[in-house]
């Protein structure tokens, strides 16, 4: 359970060393499956996962981290949230984003990049093709690291450009983000 001392927890560790982001957090909404794949689980309620998620939004503008945010269909409760900390400067990456070209359009203007992998790429083709190599990371999300090679491969040839071309503005991308912490 998230209760009010793991908020006090997050904000000691965030405070006392070296951390640059919260990772990742976030609001899901989808039916997902038990850790052995063998049953179907209802998601946590909204209310539960709002209370961590704001406590965890909280934590991470107050001490200057970007968010790794996991959205699945739950945009509209995210930007509620964000609407309440909108004196703050939020910055961070959609992880495995898989919304729709408002909402991440939406997001790219809330400054946070969208990111990419094997899996998310194939559904969200018209959503790439909205977005420039400035507004997009690549990322794994699987444990097998070199499949972010693929993922250069793959929006390569999805933007006509080289894979270095989409390697370096990714990586400046990040570099960016973590420069700005
Ligand atoms: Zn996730």
């Amino acid at each position: 359970m998230f209760t009010p001392e793991t908020e006090n927890d997050l904000a000691e560790l965030a405070q006392t060393s070296k951390v640059t982001v919260m990772s990742e957090t976030g609001i899901d909404v989808m039916r997902r499956r038990s850790d052995d794949f063998r049953t179907e689980l209802e998601p946590l309620p909204l209310e539960v996962q709002l209370k961590a998620f704001r406590a965890q939004v909280r934590v991470a503008v107050k001490n200057n981290l970007f968010l790794v945010l996991h959205d699945r269909g739950a945009s509209k409760e995210i930007m509620k949230v964000f609407e309440e900390f909108k004196e703050y400067p939020l910055r961070g990456i959609i992880h495995g984003f898989l919304g729709s070209v408002a909402e991440a359009r939406q997001y790219r203007d809330k400054g946070f990049l969208i990111s990419v992998n094997k899996r998310n790429l194939p559904a969200i083709n018209p959503v790439l093709e909205t977005l420039t190599l400035n507004e997009i990371v690549l990322e794994t999300d699987s444990s097998e690291p070199a499949q972010v090679a693929d993922t250069c491969d793959m929006v390569a040839s999805l933007k006509r450009v080289t894979k270095a071309k989409v390697a370096e503005a990714t990586t400046e991308n990040l570099k960016k983000l973590l420069g700005a912490v």
